[in-house]
């Protein structure tokens, strides 16, 4: 069992037991038990660390896309290195103040902003709006006029390009729901230029994510600078491009281009553009921080399958029955004496779409024994629900040695809150 596979420097074997850092997974599991998200700080710092390193040549700042995954802790952790923010929800807003997050780095993406979450946003002071239309600059510029605020405006633009990723993840085609198409752009900056109450600052796109090519952002690009080109024509001053997140990891045997790699072609692809490069990295930077932590209680074996089942379900890590998408599931004490089986993982829930895994080929495992699903830092914990009336996961943070718990697994009274019987059912 290899562990020390690249994507995971810092969960790895020792004395035969997965540890995160220098913490034994088993020892997690016994103090908060399970089903438990555990995330690596090292590997969080290491992922912004070297994406720093890699885009320190040129002006840029990188907003750390919240909604990959919001735990505060998490979000401390980028902001503590100078990280701004990527938001999409006046309640992303909320999550970075609290975290202790500078304001003044936050640019606000998003087809459906609405005008309370404007108003919030611009009474904040933050950096940059995305906008994604017509009637959103209209709305913007109202509300700004009401708070007596100039903001601060990117527009969107749809490049048309195939990111050759899931469908569910491609935000950069003709068809999608995001941006401004191309063709429409220079008169849409035109007419931005009309509101009195926006200062147009920046131009912006996100094509989709888990990209493992560079490709579909080269292309992508090029047409963001060409535009860039035609404004500068047109007399606007475009200080800010941002060229959104989406940049894909190793889940399995996909091979996506390192952050160097993909900042040569960021940067290529932008000459001569000098101003501030904008990064909304979410999955890269915390997909593979982070593990879900699960106990196996039953093994089953129907006619044709065996079936693991897991205390963690779709509910805790969407994923699988989502996209379909393959995470590597570790045993965190593994036996060496029997065959491995091909298995499906599966967890409590009344769907048959409910499954971490199907015909995977796992080690012997028995009730009672821990597996790690792997590089389950992103779009993991913040996609959870309470579907089955099942609270949430708790969350916790490895730092060398030690462990925190960063969030509270939900307790039944926590799942009812807010709910009332009204009298006349009495
Ligand atoms: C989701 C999203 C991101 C982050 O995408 P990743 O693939 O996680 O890097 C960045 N920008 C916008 C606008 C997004 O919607």
């Amino acid at each position: 069992m290899t562990a020390t596979q690249t994507q995971w420097p810092f969960f790895t074997y020792r004395g035969n037991e997965l540890h995160v850092e220098g913490v034994p997974l088993r020892q997690v599991a016994e103090t908060v038990g399970t089903p438990a998200y555990v995330y690596s700080r090292a590997a969080l710092e290491e992922r912004f660390d070297s994406l720093a390193t890699a885009f320190a040549q040129v002006p840029h700042l990188i907003c750390y896309s919240v909604k990959a995954n919001s735990n505060l802790a998490v979000l401390r952790t980028f902001a503590r290195r100078g990280g701004g923010f990527d938001i999409v929800s006046a309640g992303e807003l909320y999550r970075v103040q609290q975290a202790g997050g500078d304001p003044a780095k936050v640019v606000y993406s998003g087809v459906g902003k609405s005008p309370e979450e404007v108003r919030t946003a611009l009474r904040a002071g933050i950096l940059l709006f995305n906008v994604e239309s017509l009637a959103e600059l209209e709305m913007l510029d109202q509300v700004a006029a009401q708070e007596g605020r100039i903001a601060p405006v990117a527009l969107r633009i749809n490049p048309d390009v195939d990111p050759q990723t899931h469908p569910y993840i491609a935000t950069g085609l003709r068809k999608s729901k995001f941006g401004v198409p191309m063709a429409d752009a220079v008169d849409a900056y035109r007419h931005a230029r009309g509101f009195r109450h926006l200062r147009i600052i920046g131009l912006d796109c996100h094509i989709g994510s888990q990209l493992t090519s560079l490709a579909p952002f080269r292309d992508a690009l090029h047409r963001v600078r060409d535009l860039w080109q035609r404004l500068v024509r047109e007399g606007f001053h475009i200080e800010v491009i941002d060229v959104g997140g989406g940049l894909g990891i190793r889940y399995r045997d996909e091979n996506p281009p390192s952050f160097a790699e993909y900042a040569q072609t960021v940067i290529d692809a932008l000459q001569p553009f000098s101003g501030t490069i904008v990064l909304e990295p979410g999955r890269s930077l915390v997909g593979n921080a982070g593990v879900l932590l699960t106990r196996v209680q039953y093994l089953k074996q129907t006619g044709e399958k065996t079936f693991v089942i897991v205390d963690a379900a779709m509910n805790d890590l969407i994923r699988p029955s989502l996209y379909g998408s393959y995470q590597e599931i570790l045993p965190v004490q593994p036996s060496n004496h029997q065959e491995s089986a091909i298995v499906d993982v599966v967890g409590p829930v009344c769907e048959s779409g409910d499954f971490l895994a199907r015909d995977r080929e796992l080690p012997p495992v028995r009730p009672g024994d821990l597996l790690a699903v792997m590089s389950a830092g992103a779009y993991g914990f913040v996609m959870a629900s309470n579907y089955n009336t099942r609270p949430r996961a708790a969350e916790v943070l490895v730092d060398g040695n030690v462990f925190s718990l960063v969030r509270l697994r939900e307790t039944y009274p926590d799942l009812l809150r807010g709910e009332t019987i009204p009298t006349w059912l009495d």
